[in-house]
């Protein structure tokens, strides 16, 4: 099989390409390296079955022949991460829903299978309904605050994603992982376990915003590509949305501490309001986000099996390298 992944050099794409090259399909990436990095792929070059394209989903020519010379494609390119999205706002809706719709259209005239990359963010804040089931309304602050552009962009990605499956038959798969953590994560936009381990490495102050009681489920990116693939290769799936995550659950003050003592560092925990982080009113926290994960396991064998301890232990000996 022929596998396009875009946002190929990124965290997720990177270890995507390389499961796909190792069950011996043929995998071509392309990234903008804006927020992906060619050091994460480097490995994989030389690789008869490997080839990288660097560019942009919103460049045509190239969008055309790569999705013309594949059977599957994943669309992982997007903006992302918390500070970017913020610093970004605008390059960051033209990524996201340009690109997406680019690379939807063209996915329809050629006739491929596409798996989109949504997210966690798609439902906002606490509703009253954690853990968050798929069909669960959205709640979403003011278009004010920046935060939320990512939300939205991925909202209207779904959105097309959905139409063009039931008015032109486009095969899609649409993914919502939650907080996927692993190897090659950078900590550079706003991802706070490569944050916090770069921090408590280097002895400087582990940063929490606010009173670090918010809760997260983190998904170790091998579970998090199990489900992924599974997901991808399953006719049932198509026109449908799942959730991808864990119930590895801890709060944010919990894991400085956890990252804290793995690392054995000496670093002071640092609690920092939001009001000194953030320019005001331009992020908002959410207190609390964690999966349903029924839908998924009704549709594929889905059981994430790396804990917090053992993932936050692989990620750190992988930084030590
Ligand atoms: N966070 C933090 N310190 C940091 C970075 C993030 O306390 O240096 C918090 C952030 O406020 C949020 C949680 O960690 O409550 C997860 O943040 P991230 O940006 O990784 O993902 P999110 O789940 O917010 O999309």
């Amino acid at each position: 099989m022929k596998v396009l992944i875009t946002g190929g050099a990124g965290f997720i794409g990177s270890h995507l390409a390389e499961r796909h090259l190792a069950m011996g399909d043929q995998v071509a990436i392309l990234d903008n390296l804006s927020t992906g990095s060619i050091k994460n792929i480097q490995h994989l070059e030389g690789n008869p079955n490997f080839s990288c394209t660097v560019g942009d989903i919103l460049d045509l020519a190239v969008m055309h022949a790569l999705v013309a010379d594949c059977d599957l494609i994943y669309h992982l390119a997007a903006a992302v991460g918390v500070d970017f999205i913020i610093e970004n706002p605008l390059l960051s809706l033209t990524t996201n829903i340009r690109g997406t719709e680019i690379l939807l259209e063209l996915a329809t005239e050629k006739k491929k299978r596409v798996v989109l990359a949504s997210t966690s963010e798609i439902y906002g804040k606490r509703n009253g309904h954690v853990p968050f089931k798929e069909d669960a309304d959205r709640i979403l602050g003011s278009t004010t605050v920046i935060r939320w552009t990512y939300s939205t962009s991925k909202a209207v990605d779904e959105l097309l994603a959905l139409a063009y499956w039931h008015e032109k038959r486009l095969p899609c798969v649409i993914v919502r992982p939650f907080n996927v953590i692993g190897p090659r994560q950078t900590g550079h936009y706003g991802m706070v376990v490569p944050r916090f381990i770069k921090q408590a490495m280097l002895g400087h102050p582990i940063t929490v915003y606010g009173d670090g009681e918010q809760r997260r489920c983190l998904t170790y990116v091998d579970d998090a590509l199990d489900g992924l693939i599974a997901l991808a290769l399953s006719d049932k799936a198509v026109g449908e949305i799942f959730n991808i995550g864990s119930n590895f659950e801890i709060s944010i003050k919990d894991l400085a501490h956890k990252i804290k003592k793995l690392t054995r560092s000496s670093s002071e925990i640092k609690f920092i309001s939001y009001e000194q982080a953030w320019p005001k009113g331009v992020y908002e926290d959410l207190v609390y986000r964690a999966p349903d994960l029924e839908k998924i396991r009704n549709y594929i064998d889905y059981c994430p099996r790396v804990d917090l301890d053992e993932a936050l232990t692989r990620i750190i000996a992988h930084s030590e390298r």
